[in-house]
């Protein structure tokens, strides 16, 4: 069985000479229509509490190509154009909704990048673009699949380009494996499923933070707009470029083996903003990015098929005894093990809780089914913030 999904496919690019200017030019002209029409909303806002939709702001854009001091916007692709604005009227929607922060200023430190969404050819490993019209020679590494919807060219703050296409695909439903898990999201592991299992942490992540550490204390040393500060900023930049891949890898793999695995997956809602907040764990708790790792069960339950759902974070995974319910009240954080009083059962305090969180899980499963009120696999949103919502914002 299949199910209809959108998906990206992204892959670096080597751009000649030439391409690279247009799409310094593209990127440029892209980061001044966002800001520019943020600014006009802004200030509308604030004179007139008006605001601008996406249609009403597009229709500012041939003006401004026939004004002289901004007449270069005319050199470029116009649809892309039209899509940062699009871009900026998504943010402004999310942010009336309550979904995420006003929209902010885009400046040329950002990740840079622009949209096409019509009139590219995509053929044997080239790409060509409006406007450009030269073939770009694109690194492959697999097969796109489905109908590309649009593609996204980027730039990293490492000067790498990439070239991401959308599709609209579809995915396979699992087949069912009859097993039900509650999973802890942990300091030491990233997960703990309540059958035993553990995902462990990344090791060779540690050597790359420490090398980080050192990098961005060197950096600090460094003489203001020396070429020696520019050679380690750029040293600091590859280095959290590689953090970043490494732990995104190890998440796309551990959540696939997870939702492959398992037909109920239940996990605990943490206030992890809270926490990173509050506690000396905040780095340990960033670290195994748990925001991200219940956020990308939650859409892959969905594709494949699976059931995923949050069980309330006030419920003491922790402290109550997986056998026999019994509440051990002085349990603390030091706490890797403790016996039961009352039944002796000796635990292993993550696999304890991702027990009862099963337990949990399966009991509020069937008390939505009951109800009536679960339709799909989602659970109904909270007024409180979830786990599942990522911990920074994507930006538009
Ligand atoms: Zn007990």
């Amino acid at each position: 069985m299949t199910k209809p999904c959108l998906k990206a496919f992204k892959f670096r690019i080597y751009p000649n000479k030439v391409e690279r200017t247009f799409f310094a030019r593209q990127f440029g002209c892209n980061r001044f229509a966002f800001n520019y029409m943020l600014e006009h909303n802004n200030t509308l806002y604030k004179e007139e509490k008006k605001h601008l939709g996406y249609f009403e702001m597009t229709a500012l854009l041939p003006a401004l190509k026939k004004q002289e001091q901004t007449k270069w916007l005319a050199e470029v692709n116009a649809q892309s154009l039209q899509l940062a604005v699009k871009d900026l009227d998504t943010a402004f929607k999310r942010f009336f909704d309550k979904k995420s922060e006003r929209p902010t200023f885009k400046t040329k430190h950002d990740r840079q990048c622009f949209k096409v969404a019509q009139d590219f050819k995509f053929e044997n490993g080239k790409l060509w673009l409006p406007k450009l019209k030269t073939w770009i020679k694109v690194k492959v590494s697999r097969e796109v699949i489905g109908k590309i919807l649009y593609l996204h060219i980027s730039k990293t703050v490492t000067g790498k380009y990439y070239v991401s296409f959308t599709v609209s695909g579809t995915n396979e439903t699992f087949a069912p494996t009859g097993k039900s898990i509650g999973l802890d999201l942990g300091i030491k592991d990233a997960a703990i499923l309540s059958d035993g299992t553990r995902y462990e942490n990344i090791k060779t992540l540690s050597k790359f933070e420490k090398k980080l550490k050192y990098a961005q204390r060197q950096l600090s040393k460094k003489q203001k707009g020396s070429k020696a500060k520019e050679r380690q900023r750029r040293k600091v930049a590859i280095l959290h470029e590689k953090i970043k891949h490494l732990r995104h890898d190890h998440i796309e793999k551990l959540t696939t083996d997870i939702i492959k695995n398992n037909d109920k997956i239940f996990c605990e809602d943490l206030a992890v903003k809270n926490m990173v907040k509050n506690h000396k764990l905040a780095k340990s708790l960033s670290d195994v990015s748990l925001g991200s790792i219940g956020a990308k069960l939650e859409y892959k339950a969905e594709w494949h098929g699976r059931v995923f759902l949050k069980v309330g974070r006030f419920f003491p995974s922790s402290k109550t005894c997986s056998s026999c319910g019994w509440i051990k009240e002085d349990l603390t954080l030091k706490d890797r093990a403790w016996t039961c009083q009352l039944c002796d059962s000796h635990h292993d305090r993550d696999i304890n809780a991702a027990k009862n969180i099963l337990a949990e899980g399966l009991k509020k499963l069937k008390d939505l089914s009951v109800c009536g009120a679960h339709s799909d696999n989602k659970q109904k949103q909270g007024e409180t913030p979830s786990l599942e919502e990522p911990m920074t914002p994507e930006k538009p």
